[in-house]
């Protein structure tokens, strides 16, 4: 393949990849933006889900202050022995509100007055009243009371079933945490909740709690009888509860309601905790893990909500995913099927280029195979594509003689030897034999690998130029010839009238010799003989000499009635010498009917002539010692005479046969290669034709007609 075709298999592969890089960051961008709207929807979701959570957490823990707050007034405006009140208000609550686990008062006792305080409840209330401890850290056993300087024991409780009583009496001072909030809420007369603890029957709770305040007229604590100098309203939360549990857990999600005296991560503070299962360790390396705090809106429970998701494949909505995938396959293929068209296209057209180029265009593999040849190439060697396919080219096409030449030249481009602007000129044999020229321009083509894998090669046809070329030489050699000859007959002009005067003056002393002779009674009798001879030939000299005169002058030939017969006899015996010297034997025919025709005597003479002596030379060659010459007239056709000269020497050469009438064509070292085109046009100036019989087998024969006169 050409570079050209290299180049487009370049740009196809260029475009291919380009195609499928523009899809694939296209189909990554809407993936990735699927994936991040899935994401994001996923942290809004959550985001809202806490919030939610939040909100809820945030009303109970207020519905929870505000029961408190009622529970402390309803405990206030009551004395101790109608708790009733206060009993029905607490069972209203539990009622609606299963997050409250309990209620209960818990006075403010101080150590002194502990057996009094125990003693005024065992006989007013309670016969089997006791104040005792009990620890809700690690041992979670009745305790005795601890000495400290207040005691704060649990006198009312509701709901109060049987098992309930034994923790009447509970002094929540022996677990520090009570204490603590206690305190706080004391100090800053205000509700406030406890740290988590896990109850007795394994709830995890805390309590909240306020100073009951004193209502006018109240008594104070310590005159109350009871020797109590302080008052609390206690609620005990399930601390689970504040919080709803989800329905459908999604997993990675994390939630956790702690107190804020604790760290998130420490179970300790933990009021809530929710934990879906765990995501893949692949997921979270992959997806983000979100988070969320918040502050729960309440003085008293300033809970801290925690929430934690992490990501994962759940997140996803793989349908979208699937339709996107989809649609990105579609348009892949749509785009593929567009690039394809679009080469198809191009294709067609380099297809089209290749086919309509003026010129020939060929590809060969690395042996020489032809793999490709264009409409124009097919038309010039005339064969059809499917005939050359396959075949090698310089076995088929190149001619012997410069197989080796064009072959040499092949290696070398295969070789990588290759300058691409240098042509080659070689000719091309066609189907039918005709032989072309073409001017080669060549190049190598190479596989992906750049590797040569063969050739390319357009072709010129330069037959005509070249035959024109060598024409206009011929034509430039025949015009020297042709001065050459000018020159010459000038020279014969010259030398005719120069030998003219020496052989008039030999004929004129070989006259008086003879008749010297003659007179010369003892001169030998061989002696007249040889000078007539002598004279003879001196005449003969000067008849060729005349004749050479007339063949190259210029003047017009006078046309004269001539005797065709005669004339032909008169050329015979004008070469008697050269016929006897070949050793050939002439024959002369005459036709009787017509022997006159109208023509000028030495150019029909010079017309035999010619024939004669190309017959003579053509038995010569031969060295036949059998040589004949017949010549034969008779009236042929439209009152022509038609003249035939036949001899059985060499006959016509095959290379000069059709070119026999051109000028200066000779098979002869010596030849001019004029006589035939001459007597021709002699002949054709005459109004006859002369013509060459190519069927004719034993040597040649020539042949003329002459319109006959009269
Ligand atoms: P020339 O005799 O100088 O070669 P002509 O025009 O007379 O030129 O002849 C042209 C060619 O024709 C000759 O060279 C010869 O090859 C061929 N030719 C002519 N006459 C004969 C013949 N009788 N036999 C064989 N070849 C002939």
């Amino acid at each position: 393949m050409s570079s050209t075709a290299n180049d487009h298999l370049r740009n196809q592969r260029i475009i291919y990849r380009a195609v499928i890089l523009i899809w694939f960051l296209l189909f990554i961008t809407v993936t990735s933006l699927v994936v991040m709207l899935d994401l994001r929807r996923a942290e809004t979701s959550f985001k809202e889900s806490v919030n939610v959570h939040f909100q809820q957490a945030s009303n109970r823990v207020q519905v929870i202050e505000s029961i408190l707050e009622g529970f402390a007034a309803v405990v206030s405006v009551e004395n101790d022995p109608g708790r009733d009140r206060v009993r029905r208000y607490a069972q209203k609550m539990l009622e609606q509100y299963p997050q409250i686990f309990m209620f209960e008062v818990v006075e403010k006792v101080p150590h002194d007055r502990l057996t009094v305080f125990t003693d005024y409840y065992r006989d007013n209330f309670y016969p089997d009243f006791k104040v005792k401890g009990f620890s809700y850290g690690s041992d979670r056993q009745w305790q005795r009371v601890a000495a400290t300087p207040y005691h704060m024991p649990i006198v009312f409780m509701e709901p109060f079933p049987e098992e309930s009583r034994k923790v009447l009496g509970l002094d929540l001072s022996s677990n520090d945490f009570f204490m603590r909030a206690l305190h706080d809420s004391e100090t800053q007369h205000r509700s406030v909740a406890s740290e988590p603890f896990t109850l007795v029957e394994g709830e995890l709770a805390y309590i909240i709690h306020r100073p009951v305040p004193l209502p006018e007229g109240k008594m104070l604590p310590a005159s109350y009888g009871s020797g109590a100098e302080g008052e609390f309203a206690v609620l005990v939360i399930r601390a689970d509860t504040l919080l709803e549990r989800e329905v459908h857990p999604q997993p990675g999600m994390r939630e956790v309601l702690f107190h804020p005296d604790f760290s998130e991560t420490d179970p300790r503070g933990y009021l809530h905790l929710h934990e879906s299962p765990p995501t893949s360790r692949l997921e979270s390396i992959v997806f983000p893990r979100l988070q969320e705090t918040m502050t729960l809106n309440s003085a008293s429970q300033p809970f801290i909500l925690f929430a934690e998701y992490q990501l994962g494949w759940g997140a996803i909505s793989w349908w979208k995913l699937g339709v996107t995938a989809l649609i990105a396959f579609f348009s892949f293929m749509v785009m593929m099927v567009y690039a394809r068209l679009y080469f198809r296209n191009e294709i067609v057209r380099a297809e089209r280029y290749l086919q309509i180029a003026r010129a020939i265009i060929v590809g060969l593999d690395r042996n020489g195979n032809i793999t490709l040849l264009n409409r124009r190439g097919c038309e010039i060697l005339g064969y059809r594509e499917s005939e050359l396919l396959g075949k090698n080219w310089f076995e088929t096409i190149v001619p012997d003689t410069e197989r080796d030449r064009v072959y040499a030249d092949f290696r070398r481009i295969i070789a990588g030897e290759h300058d691409p602007f240098r042509t080659y000129e070689s000719s091309v044999l066609t189907k039918n034999g005709e032989t072309r020229y073409i001017v080669w321009n060549n190049d190598m083509e190479t596989d992906r690998k750049g590797e040569i894998t063969g050739t390319l090669s357009s072709g010129q046809d330069i037959t005509e130029r070249k035959l024109a070329e060598e024409k206009a030489l011929r034509q430039q050699r025949e015009m020297a010839h042709i001065m050459r000859l000018g020159t010459m007959g000038e020279m014969a002009t010259g030398m005719a009238h120069e030998l003219n005067q020496p052989l008039t003056a030999l004929v004129s002393y070989c006259g008086t010799a003879e008749t010297l002779v003659n007179s010369w009674p003892a001169a030998p009798r061989q002696l007249g003989e040889i000078l007539l001879r002598a004279t003879e030939q001196a005449h003969r000299a000067g008849d060729i000499i005349r004749h050479l005169r007339e063949f190259v002058s210029k003047e017009e030939q006078n046309i004269e009635t001539l005797d065709l017969n005669q004339l032909i006899r008169d050329v015979i015996t004008f070469l008697k010498w050269e016929v006897q010297q070949a050793g050939v034997t002439i024959q002369f025919r005459p036709g009787g009917l017509a022997r006159h025709v109208k023509a000028g005597k030495i150019q029909i003479e010079q017309v035999l002539i010619n024939l004669l002596r190309n017959s003579l030379e053509a038995i010569g060659s031969e060295n036949s010692q059998g040589g004949r010459i017949d010549i034969q007239t008779r009236l042929a056709a439209n009152d022509m005479i038609e003249v035939t000269v036949a001899d059985n020497g060499s006959g016509i050469e095959t290379s000069i046969a059709d070119r026999l009438f051109d000028q200066f064509q000779t098979s002869k070292k010596t030849g001019m290669g004029i006589g035939l085109s001459l007597s021709r046009t002699i002949i054709e100036a005459h109004g006859g034709k002369l013509w060459v019989d190519k069927s004719y087998r034993n040597g040649a024969l020539f042949g003329f007609t002459l319109p006959a006169a009269g």
